[in-house]
C-alpha cells in the first residue's frame, strides 16, 4: 500500500486546464467548441523572439545556466522596470524561474506553515489558495467586490491582519475577474502596512502589461516603504504570448534572494538556455506586437460586455485590464457550475465557473476574451439561443 503525504490531500488545481480537456475531447468527437475558457493569449509569440531562441540553440546554448538566470537576462530585466516602473533594481535580486506560478509556489512555501495565516484575493487565482492550503498555513481570503469592480477595500484587508499573517497576496489587473485596483486603493494598503512590518507582500502583476482606457499600471515595487518585503511576481507568458515556453521572473527583496535561489537549485536548476535568450529579445526588441495585442483585447472586451450584459440574468462590469469578462450571472437562478457545464454541452462554449477561483466566485462565470471576435459573437448567439429555450 503506498502511503502518500498528507499534504497531497490539501493541493488544489486548475480547473481552466480541467475543461480545456473536456473541450479537446468534444471536439475530438466533431463537435465544434469555442474556447472562451483557457486564459492564454490567442496569438503567436513574435517572430524576432522565435528567432533568438533558435538561434541560442544553433549558438550551443545547450547546457545548465545560473540558477537564477543568465546575468544578461537579469539586466534586461532590471532595464525594463526602471523604463516601464521608474524604479531601479539590482540585478541580483532578480530570480527568473519556469513560469509566474513558480514563483507564487516559492513564495508560499517560504511563509507557509502550519498556525501562519496567509491572506489572498477572492475570487482569485485558484493556485493562491491551493498552495497556501498545501503548505500548512490558514488561507485567508480577502474578498474582491463587484460593487467595486472587483477591487479590495484597503481598509478591509488592514483589519484581516493579524500577529500571525506572514503574507498578503495582490493580483492586479486580476484573473479572473479583470479587475484594477486604483491607485489611491493601493495607497491607503501601503500606508497601512507600515503599521504591520512582519507582513510580506507578493503581488502579481503578471497582466501588467494588459490595462485598458488609458489607465496606467500601479505597481508594488514602486512603494519603497514596502521595498524590504515586496515580492514583485511579473514574467514573460501573457505579455508576448510565451505561456509554453514557461519563463517568469519575480523581483525579491534582498534578504529573500538567497532563499529563492536555494528553492531554484533544489526544484529544476534553471529555465532552458534558449528561452532565456529568448526574453532578453522580447524585453530589448519591438514592442509593436505587445501593443498590437491589446489593442485587439480591447476590442474584444468592448464586444463580449456589452454582448453578456444583452443575455438575459447576466449583468457585467467592465474590465480594466488581462483578458476576462466576469459576469454576475445570479439573476439566471443557475449556480456557476451547472451552468458552466451547460454552455460547454449544450452550446458548444467553454467557459470557467467563477467558484473555480474560490467560495466568492459563486454567482459568476469567467469568459476569457483571447479569442477572435468573430468566434466571441458566435459564442454570444449560442448561449443567447440556448438561454432562450
Ligand atoms: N498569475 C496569474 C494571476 C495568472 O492568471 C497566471 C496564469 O494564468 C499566472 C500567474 C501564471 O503564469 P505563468 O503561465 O507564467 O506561470
Amino acid at each position: 500500500m503506498l502511503r502518500l503525504s498528507e499534504k497531497m490531500n490539501r493541493l488544489g488545481t486548475e480547473t481552466a486546464f480541467e475543461v480545456l480537456a473536456r473541450a479537446e475531447t468534444l471536439a475530438r468527437e466533431g463537435r465544434d467548441i469555442i474556447n472562451l475558457g483557457i486564459g492564454q493569449p490567442d496569438f503567436k509569440t513574435p517572430g524576432h523572439i522565435v528567432e533568438e531562441a533558435t538561434k541560442a540553440l544553433r549558438d550551443g546554448h545547450h547546457g545548465y545556466t545560473p540558477s537564477p538566470g543568465i546575468l544578461p537576462l537579469r539586466e534586461a530585466v532590471a532595464a525594463d522596470l526602471q523604463l516601464r516602473r521608474g524604479v531601479e533594481v539590482n540585478p541580483e535580486r532578480i530570480v527568473v524561474v519556469p513560469g509566474g506560478k513558480v514563483t507564487m509556489f516559492f513564495a508560499i512555501l517560504m511563509f507557509g506553515e502550519p498556525g501562519a495565516e496567509i491572506l489572498y484575493p477572492n475570487p482569485g487565482f485558484p493556485i493562491y489558495e491551493s498552495v497556501i492550503q498545501f503548505s500548512g498555513a490558514t488561507a485567508v481570503p480577502t474578498p474582491l467586490l463587484e460593487k467595486r469592480d472587483f477591487s479590495f477595500d484597503a481598509d478591509a484587508v488592514l483589519d484581516q491582519i493579524t500577529s500571525n499573517t506572514r503574507l498578503l497576496i495582490l493580483n492586479s489587473p486580476a484573473n479572473p475577474t479583470g479587475g484594477a485596483v486604483p491607485r489611491a486603493e493601493i495607497d491607503k494598503l501601503v500606508a497601512g502596512l507600515v503599521d504591520h512590518p512582519h507582513v510580506a507582500v507578493l503581488s502579481d502583476e503578471i497582466y501588467s502589461r494588459i490595462s485598458y482606457d488609458g489607465r496606467e499600471h500601479v505597481s508594488l515595487l514602486s512603494y519603497p516603504e514596502i521595498a524590504d518585503r515586496l515580492i514583485l511576481l511579473d514574467g514573460w507568458s501573457k505579455t508576448y504570448a510565451m505561456t509554453g515556453w514557461r519563463m517568469g521572473y519575480a523581483v525579491w527583496p534582498e534578504v529573500l534572494v538567497e532563499g529563492a535561489t536555494r528553492l531554484a537549485v533544489n526544484c529544476h536548476s534553471c529555465v532552458n538556455a534558449a528561452t532565456q535568450y529568448a526574453g532578453i529579445s522580447a524585453l530589448e526588441g519591438p514592442q509593436d506586437e505587445v501593443a498590437s495585442m491589446v489593442t485587439a483585447f480591447d476590442q474584444r472586451r468592448e464586444v463580449i460586455v456589452n454582448g453578456l450584459n444583452r443575455l438575459p440574468g447576466f449583468r457585467c462590469r467592465t474590465p480594466g485590464g488581462a483578458f476576462y469578462a466576469f459576469p454576475n450571472i445570479e439573476e439566471t437562478t443557475l449556480d456557476a457550475r451547472s451552468l458552466q457545464k451547460m454552455l460547454l454541452e449544450e452550446a458548444g462554449v467553454a467557459t470557467v465557473a467563477g467558484t473555480s477561483f474560490g467560495h466568492l466566485g459563486e454567482g459568476f462565470i469567467r469568459f476569457s476574451y483571447a479569442n477572435s471576435i468573430e468566434n466571441i459573437e458566435r459564442a454570444l448567439d449560442r448561449i443567447a439561443s440556448l438561454l432562450a429555450d
